[in-house]
């Protein structure tokens, strides 16, 4: 089944007001459990763009920096995207849920962690990397596409530790550090516990005293300005320079603007752009996309729109004479779509999506139809004979019966959802 996507290309869907709304309860997809859809907010028609950008947010929101007390919510959100992420997870996640995920593939039910898939994501180098360098400070910063489109620059203030410059570094005074007395230096401590008659267990835990630093600082030789650990927190404002044609989700290095940590390059900080949805456009790789709705008779008998550009120029665009445009028609203008990134004189395409807006009931008073049909192309005669039936004809919202039968017949049998849509027999 399509997931998602394409929504804007669907030119032969007809003359129906509430398009998007049907679209979506056409592309429900049946899966087994949503939970993990649940936990990122999208739906399990998503496409892989929304997941990515859905796990971003929340990512960035939960992160242990930010939100110390949302361990477990940072978790999830990593369990669920590592396994959406993937196509093959997520085939398997969409069939058999939680329980196959855990019981498929090498039959290891491990996550990777979060830590982990958030470097991942954010492009911090792994553990490894962290290791050696003081950890990336990730922000996100939000922008519109006026301000993709026309490059702005952008202040903002972080916080990130540096070195205590009272004493450099070290934490105390000097020769103040000495080797913790609790772990003698390991960082961990052993306990051994008793399990059972003659039967013990040694447990490895960080050392309480140190923290798993292997030194400590006596009390009263602690520096003033850091009390011994090293760093302060400091305010900085970085200017974030958003170029013409950035996209959202890109990401702007700050080379060693990081977290310094005595002893340690320092690591880097990482701007995730986050591109507000527009009233208007809506951005797809270079392109842009407006829907634009006209009359029936500017459909049939020709028209005359403007269009204001995201740097506030107006465009004109006419119809050619004797043109017809049909609803979900799509025609575009060369050359006024996002501009390129790293060459912003060269611009994408704008594609604009017309809404044909057909007249309400009764717009024309019953006798005048017949001058409008003697103008418009003539209608096909059906000859009704003894055995055809007549029936009635109903109104049908596919928004939600469409999508109510498909998860009964989903329920009932195991063969998973028949296709296409039902109508209701009264
Ligand atoms: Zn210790
Ligand atoms: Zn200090």
């Amino acid at each position: 089944m399509a997931r998602g996507g394409q929504k804007w290309s669907s030119g032969e869907s007809g003359g129906r007001a509430e398009e998007q709304e049907a679209e979506e309860a056409g592309g429900a997809k049946m899966v087994k459990e949503t939970e993990y859809y649940d936990i990122l907010g999208v739906k399990p028609s998503a496409s892989p763009e929304e997941i990515k950008k859905a796990y971003r947010k929340l990512a960035l929101r939960y992160h242990p920096d930010k939100n110390p007390d949302e361990g477990e919510k940072f978790k999830l959100i990593s369990q669920a995207y590592e396994v959406l992420s993937d196509p093959k997870k997520r085939d398997i996640y969409d069939q058999g849920g939680e329980q196959a995920i855990k019981e498929g593939g090498s039959g290891s039910p491990s996550f990777s962690s979060p830590m982990d898939i958030f470097d991942m994501f954010f492009g911090g180098g792994g553990r490894m990397a962290r290791e050696r360098r003081g950890k990336n400070v990730v922000h996100q910063l939000s922008v519109t596409l006026e301000d993709l489109y026309n490059g702005v620059t952008k202040k903002l203030a972080l916080q990130k530790n540096v070195i205590c410059e009272k004493c450099e570094g070290v934490g105390g005074k000097k020769g103040s550090v000495e080797k913790c007395p609790l772990c003698k230096g390991r960082g961990m401590q052993v306990h051994v516990q008793q399990v059972g008659p003659g039967l013990v267990q040694q447990i490895q835990t960080v050392c309480t005293e140190c923290k798993g630093r292997g030194e400590r600082i006596h009390p009263k030789d602690r520096c003033e300005g850091c009390g011994g650990a090293k760093v302060v927190r400091e305010k900085k404002i970085i200017e974030v320079h958003v170029e013409k044609g950035m996209k959202d989700g890109q990401k702007i290095l700050f080379h060693g603007e990081g977290d310094q940590e005595p002893e340690l390059e320092p690591g880097d900080v990482i701007i995730v752009l986050d591109q507000k949805d527009h009233s208007v456009f809506q951005r797809r790789g270079h392109d842009l996309i407006i829907k634009m709705k006209i009359q029936l008779s500017e459909a049939l008998c020709g028209f005359k729109k403007t269009i204001k550009t995201l740097d506030d120029r107006i465009l004109v665009i006419t119809s050619k004479s004797g043109e017809v445009i049909k609803h979900g028609d799509l025609k575009c203008v060369r050359n006024e779509g996002m501009p390129i990134y790293k060459a912003p004189l060269e611009k994408g395409t704008l594609v604009i999506q017309f809404l044909v807006i057909f007249p309400e009931k009764h717009w024309l008073s019953p006798e005048k139809l017949p001058q409008l049909e003697a103008l418009l192309p003539p209608r096909q005669k059906v000859r009704v004979t003894e055995d055809m039936d007549q029936v009635e004809l109903k109104e049908f919202s596919p928004s939600e019966q469409n999508w109510r039968q498909h998860r009964e017949a989903y329920e009932e049998d195991d063969d998973g959802p028949r296709a296409g849509v039902q109508c209701q027999t009264a």
